[in-house]
């Protein structure tokens, strides 16, 4: 039945579980253990474990499993596992697949924490990773290889809102076995069509746009239930990478209004970026939403709407940048985005200051750009507000 709904209807319904007592609003089942009936059960529990069974939290819980359940029915994969962080998705996803001497490829343009995760932490294992441009195809196809595990990229690139052909890419790596993850923060649950276009995993930081009010960590990982079951969850399960049923019941919840946020997000990142474009004091303004974005058809096709999110180069550099982010008022200066309240950031002092200026400058990480998580706010009161800023450096 499930399947039949339209995302909205799955976003407030899909997944519910109800107690004895048909409580309307989801239960937190805040526990971490459960009681067996007699020690015939608990041992039948631990042999094999049905649908409606919990053993411990760190494996499952019922409040999870319905933010998990209601994810995967509107991403349209057939199982989800639920993290406490994006990062413990990444990492639990990337870690529980490959072994020593085994190949990945990624795209250079990626959150921090993943290149930490794919240079550092697997690097010390003896996996190999190649970087390449996400947007130059002939980089993937002389990247991958006979045997190549996995390729791993973000659909939409942070903080430069590149969009990466999830299509083409698939089909290079699908013809050398490799699986294809996707990281797919940027496009949300509600816009993306990721899975429909070949990626066979995607992980989504929960803490973004699914949470939407700032409040909690998590995340979450969509994928077949062979993946989610018996690669990803032994992994997750023991070593500890599960996210807490309180903080599954408030992603649960974020869940009910992604759509509307998202859409009304969207409508006014649009907005901004029409009103911005073409000012003299930008060098730059970075939407898919525009014409002038490298990949603006391609942005059509692989997302509902083009996103939620601005990139703005100001042509004054790091002073500009910095005097505009203070001259904002209703904006405020963070490093969050999909949060109700707009967020700018500054990716080369802040969210990318650890890399080279060489790293910086081919990333397109300029001293002047500034990274514009649209919120919930009035349109107009934002455009007036970014304007103003403007008028100050
Ligand atoms: C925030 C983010 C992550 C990490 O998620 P956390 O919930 O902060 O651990 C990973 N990838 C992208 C693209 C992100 O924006």
């Amino acid at each position: 039945m499930t399947k039949d709904w339209n995302t909205r209807t799955q976003l407030v319904h899909a997944g519910s579980r109800r107690s004895q007592y048909g409580e309307m609003a989801e239960a937190i089942y805040l526990t971490q253990g459960f009681v067996y009936q007699s020690a015939e059960q608990a041992e039948a529990r631990f042999i094999e474990t049905a649908e409606d069974e919990f053993i411990y939290a760190r494996y499952g819980n019922p409040t999870t499993r319905m933010f998990e359940d209601r994810i995967a029915a509107v991403e349209g994969t057939e199982d989800a596992f639920a993290t406490a962080s994006g990062m413990a998705a990444v990492n639990g996803v990337l870690t529980s697949i490959v072994r020593a001497g085994d190949h990945i490829v990624a795209a250079r343009a990626l959150f921090g924490s993943c290149i930490y995760i794919l240079e550092e932490v697997l690097g010390r294992f003896g996996v190999q990773v190649t970087f390449v441009d996400g947007t130059d195809l002939d980089q993937w196809r002389a990247a991958v290889r006979p045997g190549t595990k996995a390729v791993f990229f973000e659909s939409v690139s942070n903080p430069t809102l590149e969009v990466v052909d999830i299509g083409a890419i698939s089909a290079i790596a699908h013809a050398v076995g490799a699986l294809v993850i996707v990281d797919n923060v940027f496009a949300t649950p509600v816009f993306s069509t990721a899975v429909a276009q070949g990626a066979d995993v995607v992980i989504y930081s929960a803490t973004k746009h699914i949470d939407g009010q700032g409040r909690a960590l998590g995340g979450v990982v969509c994928a077949s239930r062979h993946f989610i079951r018996k690669v990803l969850e032994p992994y997750m399960k023991h070593t500890g990478g599960s996210i807490s049923p309180f903080n599954a019941w408030l992603m649960l919840n974020g869940m009910a209004t992604l759509d509307l946020r998202c859409r009304a997000m969207a409508d006014s990142a649009e907005a901004i970026a029409r009103a911005l474009d073409g000012d003299a004091r930008l060098a730059r303004v970075i939407h898919p939403a525009l014409t002038s974005h490298p990949q603006h058809e391609l942005a059509k096709v692989q997302m509902k709407r083009p996103g939620t999110m601005i990139a703005l180069d100001l042509a004054g550099g790091k002073e500009a940048a910095f005097r505009f982010l203070n001259g904002l008022k209703i904006i405020k200066i963070s490093n969050n985005l999909g949060d109700a309240k707009s967020i700018a950031t500054h990716p080369a002092t802040t969210t990318h200051q650890r890399l080279s200026d060489d790293q910086k400058a081919h990333l397109g990480i300029t001293p002047g750009l500034i990274r514009l998580s649209v919120g919930l706010e009035d349109t107009g009161d934002l455009i007036a507000d970014l304007k103003n800023a403007l008028q100050v450096i």
